[in-house]
């Protein structure tokens, strides 16, 4: 696969921000986030939102950050370390999406400013587990999935922010439109989790063309942190200027490069991994 370029005077590098959860168990979240973002080449910052308490079997629990706190992160890290895009996971509560959607809209972060925003609306784990409480989905729907350049929930975050249950591409081109209606410039259905092909389609939406991408379905059990991954992957093409559908065929690619180099870890899901690229030519 063709990567992003490295700084041309081998010096500092393109930053970007992730806004989200960390995994103790080191395979989702802000662990996913930094690793793709540093085997891309890219500086890491970050705001954390939540503290889970993980393994590879399950979320037992998280503590969240004060939403004070967490804005401040954003604010002081725009204010001095310049970002070329930002990323959301998971936020966990009303108050912590909304100070977060306050600090984007100051920093110049989202669509209406000059920072691209990705937001991965992070709802529950692949275990089912929670990570966001229910009354926050209004919050989300109402202050952060307007500014975002472009949102990619799974077809689980789908269904909790639409109503619509996709099985098959005329639900997911209604659900793409209904996800755009919220307000983000584009919308995402990913189909990585529809089992019914080999392939594993996604549907770009911009409110006037459909995109479709389509790669391979890998099928492995270690796919934790895949969503984070593609979602990290996207804001680090964006930060380097690529437009939206180019952002996220590059990280379709990089997530199914990782997908096929996940490992297994303790008794439940191992993690995609990025390591692949400290041992094989690109
Ligand atoms: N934990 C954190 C902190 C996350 O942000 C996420 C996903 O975004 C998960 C767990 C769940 O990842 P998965 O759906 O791959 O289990």
């Amino acid at each position: 696969m063709k990567l992003l370029p490295l700084p041309s005077d081998g010096r500092t590098p393109v930053r970007v921000l992730t806004i989200a959860g960390t995994d103790s168990g080191g395979g989702a979240g802000i662990q996913a986030d930094t690793r793709t973002m540093a085997l891309l080449g890219v500086h890491a910052c970050v705001a954390v939102a939540a503290v889970t308490v993980q393994n590879s079997v399950g979320v037992s629990g998280f503590h969240e950050i004060p939403p004070q706190t967490v804005a401040d992160q954003v604010r002081v890290v725009a204010a001095d370390i310049g970002i070329g895009a930002a990323k959301t996971g998971m936020l966990a509560s009303t108050a912590i999406i909304e100070a977060v959607a306050a600090a984007c809209g100051e920093t110049g972060i989202g669509q209406h400013g000059a920072i691209p925003l990705v937001v991965d609306p992070v709802a529950a784990s692949m275990h089912g587990d929670p990570l966001l409480h229910d009354s926050a989905l209004d919050a989300l729907r109402q202050t952060l999935i307007p500014l975002a350049t472009v949102v990619t929930p799974n077809l689980d975050e789908v269904r909790l922010l639409t109503g619509i249950d996709v099985t098959d591409d005329r639900t997911g081109r209604k659900a793409a439109e209904a996800l755009h209606a919220l307000g983000p410039r584009w919308a995402i259905v990913k189909g990585g989790h529809l089992r019914s092909s080999d392939f594993s389609t996604d549907l770009l939406f911009d409110g006037e063309r459909f995109h479709e991408l389509s790669a391979p379905r890998i099928d492995t059990g270690d796919d934790h942190g895949g969503g984070d991954t593609l979602a990290a992957a996207t804001a680090c093409a964006l930060a380097h200027g690529y437009e939206v559908p180019d952002a996220i065929a590059f990280a379709k690619e990089w997530t199914t490069r990782c997908l096929k180099a996940a490992y297994p870890l303790g008794a439940g899901h191992g993690p995609v991994s990025p390591l692949w690229r400290l041992s094989e030519k690109w």
